[in-house]
C-alpha cells in the first residue's frame, strides 16, 4: 500500500547536500526544510495551537509518553484524537514514548519485551512495548508516528550500542505489524548504532529494506562530541533513500540547523528553544539575548528590529527584563518569538535553496552569529567543507 505521504523535491542545492521538499501529509503540506516545536501534554509550554498557527508553524510535535497516561488514549480518542484534543488542524509528529528511557532512565528496565516505567504520576508499574506504543499513537492519530526503539546514551560505547542496535530493528518489525492506520498514519524507522559507522551502517541497510515511509536519524545530540556528531549525520543522509524524509532528532541550535540542511537532512525538532525561553533567554542573529540581566532594564528597543513575531512589534527588552522578575507572562513571550526566530530561520534557509544561494546564505549565516571566521566552530568549518563550503 502506498504510504499516507509524499515528497516532492522542489529544489536541490547544486553545492551542497540541501533539498528543499513540499511533504504532502493527511493534514497538511509541509516545506522542508522544517523546524517542528515540541508541544508536551497537548499544548506547547508557554504558547497556544492558536498562537502557534498565527507564528504559521506548519507541524508541531506530540509526546506520546506524558498523552498516553494522562488523558490517556481513550479519552484522546473520544476528543477525535490529538488533532481534536488540541484544537490544531496542521500536520502533527508523535514520539515514541522512548525518549523517556534517557530522561527518566532510573525509573525504567529494558527487555525485549519492551520497557517497563514506574509511573512518574502514580508509582504504576507500567509497560511501554512497541506495540503499546503504535497503540497510543494510532489513537493519537498524528500524520507521523514514530517507531519505539531501544535508546542508549550517545556517549556510551561496545555491547549494549549494538544490543540496542539490532533490538530498534526488531522493534520496527513489530511496530509495522501493530500500525492499525496504515491508510492516514505514517511510520517513521528511527536509526540507531550510536557513535559506531558499522553499526550505523547495518542499521540503515535493514531499515531502508522495511520501506517505511520515512527515516529519522536518532541517537545523537546526547551530549556526544560535535565531530563523531556531524559525521554520524552525514553518513546517514548519503545512505538514506534520495524520495524520502530524513528527520534529524533533537536538533535545534541555530548553527546545528544550517549545517545539517547542508549535509541533506529534512526535519528537526528540539526543547531548546523553548526551554531555553523558561530561562529568558531570548534567540537572535547574533546568539543570544540573556534578558534578566540588569543591561537590559533601560534598554527600549525590542529583541530584534528585525523581528516582526507579535513580542517583537509590542515589547521592549526593559519591559521584559521587568516582567521576567514578577510574572510568567514574560516567558509566554520570550517562547513565542522564539519560535518565531526557529521557524523564520528555516524559511530563509528554504528560500536561499530554492534561488540556488544556500552557500552564501551559509556565509552570511556564520558571519552574522560568530563575527569573524576565528570564531567559527571547528566542526562546523570542517562539515560543510565535505559539502563543498569553504567559509570565508
Ligand atoms: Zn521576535
Amino acid at each position: 500500500m502506498a504510504a499516507p505521504l509524499s515528497l516532492q523535491l522542489v529544489a536541490e542545492c547544486r553545492v551542497t547536500k540541501a533539498r528543499l521538499c513540499r511533504l504532502r501529509l493527511p493534514h497538511h503540506t509541509v516545506l522542508t526544510p522544517v523546524f517542528m516545536p515540541v508541544g508536551t501534554q497537548g499544548t506547547l509550554k508557554g504558547i497556544t495551537a492558536g498562537q502557534l498557527e498565527a507564528l504559521d508553524c506548519q507541524i508541531c510535535l506530540g509526546n506520546t509518553y506524558h498523552l498516553g497516561n494522562r488523558p490517556g488514549p481513550e479519552l484522546i480518542t473520544k476528543a477525535k484524537g490529538l488533532h481534536g484534543f488540541m484544537n490544531w488542524k496542521r500536520a502533527l509528529l508523535t514520539d515514541s514514548g522512548g525518549f523517556q528511557m534517557v530522561s527518566l532512565v532510573e525509573l525504567s528496565e529494558v527487555t525485549e519485551e519492551g520497557v517497563r516505567f514506574c509511573s512518574p504520576y502514580d508509582g504504576k508499574e507500567t509497560l511501554l512495548s512497541p506495540e503499546k506504543s503504535i497503540h497510543i499513537q494510532n489513537a493519537l492519530g498524528s500524520d507521523i508516528m514514530m517507531q519505539l526503539d531501544d535508546v542508549v546514551s550517545s556517549t556510551i560505547s561496545g555491547s549494549r550500542v549494538e544490543e540496542a542496535m539490532y533490538r530498534s530493528i526488531r522493534w520496527l518489525d513489530r511496530c509495522i505489524a501493530a500500525n492499525r492506520n496504515l491508510e492516514k498514519q505514517n511510520l517513521f524507522a528511527i536509526i540507531q548504532g550510536g557513535l559506531n559507522a558499522e553499526l550505523r551502517r547495518v542499521c540503515l541497510t535493514e531499515m531502508i529494506k522495511r520501506d517505511v515511509p520515512g527515516f529519522a536519524i536518532g541517537g545523537l545530540s546526547g551530549g556526544e562530541e560535535k565531530d563523531d556528531f556531524w559525521k554520524m549525520v552525514t553518513l546517514s543522509t548519503d545512505f538514506l533513500p534520495r524520495e524520502k524524509p530524513r528527520y534529524l532528532m533533537g536538533v535545534g541550535y541555530a548553527t546545528d540547523l544550517v549545517v545539517c540542511v547542508a549535509l541533506g537532512c529534512d526535519m528537526f525538532d528540539c526543547v531548546f528553544p523553548t526551554r531555553t525561553a523558561r530561562f529568558g533567554s531570548a534567540l537572535v542573529p547574533w546568539g543570544s539575548l540573556q534578558l534578566k540581566n540588569k543591561q537590559y532594564a533601560k534598554d527600549f528597543q525590542p529583541i530584534d528590529t528585525e523581528c516582526n513575531c507579535p513580542t517583537c512589534q509590542r515589547y521592549t527588552r526593559a519591559y521584559l527584563h521587568t516582567l521576567y522578575k514578577s510574572d510568567t507572562a514574560a516567558l509566554h513571550h520570550i517562547t513565542i518569538h522564539n519560535i518565531a526566530y526557529q521557524l523564520h530561520l528555516m524559511s530563509a534557509i528554504r528560500d536561499s535553496i530554492e534561488e540556488q544561494r544556500f552557500p552564501l546564505f551559509i556565509q552570511s549565516f556564520m558571519r552574522r552569529m560568530y563575527g569573524s571566521a576565528e570564531h567559527y566552530p571547528g566542526w562546523a568549518v570542517e562539515a560543510l567543507a565535505t559539502v563543498n563550503v569553504r567559509l570565508e
